[in-house]
């Protein structure tokens, strides 16, 4: 134990992307396809604008099962070995990257529906997490889950799981009053680089149902949201997080120890990367539009640091072994957003990140496309 130098650390990065296929109302309205997908090659080529390379490429069609194959194939490449690393103490992300309508949230599958035929990320996640920990409560083990659900909105942080409900009341003009608490980050005490959020409900979980159930409840409290201000989730971000604590027995020395686990995945759907147009955001919206700007564009600062040291570094050991961030010797600006700040120990440091930037090959998003293949390569 106790690898403490900082240079045998990892931090483990990868930025991929997912085309979604053109959707109904695009082709409706004309749009024409735009990108050329190399799944082999793991590059995008956009029309006049040149290729993009990524640490993989996804390309979903509308057959079904291209959709199924291409949904799995994301999760086993980019999120099993962060589940993996779950299991071993290390703490991850993923983060779901784009325009509003560019597939987030299908990408993540955080509005699951069971039977659903082709799942995302979060379903898998969940389903692997319980399967994994069911096997380890047979070996005479102790598991514990947990899971949270916020929301930044604003530089706010919004409880999305407060036992009171959405807790909010649509006034006569169908603006929306909500009662809500807000959450504050701190270090953890003992200062081992871990950060914790003040005031967010935490449930236990037990299995994939409990999951759906939080997942529900949350969607439901931003939706309530959605009915006073237009489309609020595209300007949030909405973050699901478990917690895994595990007491193992470590039957490999002569005198039978018990080994402490505790790690935590976050499930981030980010608020959507389009710039408010200046012409139509006004006030609250301007507002809005600039928090969501700075809280991307700090994430990108924070990746694109994490990836250079990611490429210069060795490996990495797991939470509770090593003490703090192994990046003590560059700057990484997690304090200039919320977002960053609450992702701070879910970000490099010893743990494992995985960015997916989602795109519509609309050749009516062509500039909006750009701008996300531009931030995610340079985070990369
Ligand atoms: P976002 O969360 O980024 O705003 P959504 O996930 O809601 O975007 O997707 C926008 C639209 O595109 C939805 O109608 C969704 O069903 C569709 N869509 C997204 N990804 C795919 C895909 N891989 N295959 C088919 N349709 C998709
Ligand atoms: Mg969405």
């Amino acid at each position: 134990m106790g690898k403490n130098d900082a240079t045998e650390e990892l931090v483990s990065v990868r930025v991929a992307a997912n085309v979604r296929p053109l959707v109904d109302k695009e082709l409706a309205s004309g749009a024409k396809d735009v990108m050329q997908v190399d799944v082999r090659a793991k590059q995008i080529q956009l029309l006049n604008h040149g290729d993009f390379a990524f640490d993989e490429v996804y390309a979903p069609s509308h057959e079904p099962a291209r959709a199924k194959e291409e949904a799995e194939r994301l999760y086993q490449q980019l999120v099993l070995p962060l589940v993996d690393g779950l299991f071993e103490g290390y703490n991850a992300s993923v983060l779901a990257y784009g325009q509003t309508g560019s597939g987030k949230t299908h990408t993540m599958g955080t509005s699951y529906s069971p039977g659903q035929a082709v799942r995302g990320v979060v379903p898998n996640v969940l389903q692997d997490i319980f399967a994994r920990s069911a096997k380890i409560q047979r070996e005479g083990n102790q598991v514990s889950l947990r899971c949270s659900y916020v929301e930044i909105h604003n530089e706010e942080i919004h409880d999305l799981l407060a036992p009171d409900g959405p807790a909010n009341t649509a006034n006569q003009a169908g603006a929306t009053l909500r009662k809500r608490s807000t959450i504050s980050i701190r270090d953890s005490a003992g200062g081992n680089g871990s950060v914790e959020l003040i005031g967010a409900t935490e449930v236990c979980v037990s299995s994939l149902q409990d999951c759906v159930a939080c997942l529900e409840q949350g969607s439901l409290c931003r939706t309530t949201a959605a009915t006073g201000m237009n489309a609020h989730s595209s300007r949030s971000h909405a973050i699901f997080s478990i917690t895994l604590e595990q007491k193992v027995s470590d039957r490999s020395n002569i005198h039978e120890q018990q080994k402490f686990l505790a790690a935590k995945m976050h499930l981030v759907d980010l608020a959507g990367s389009e710039r408010a147009k200046r012409t139509q955001a006004e006030g609250q919206r301007l507002k809005e539009g600039i928090q969501i700007n700075k809280g991307l564009s700090v994430l990108g600062k924070v990746i694109s640091i994490l990836c250079e040291a990611s490429e210069n570094n060795g490996h990495n050991t797991p939470n509770n072994v090593t003490s703090g961030s192994g990046l003590s010797h560059v700057h990484v600006p997690y304090r200039e957003s919320k977002l960053t700040r609450l992702l701070q120990d879910s970000l490099g440091g010893n743990s494992r990140t995985v960015m997916i930037a989602c795109i519509s090959p609309a050749s009516s998003n062509l500039e909006e496309s750009l701008s996300t293949l531009r931030y995610a390569s340079k985070a990369r």
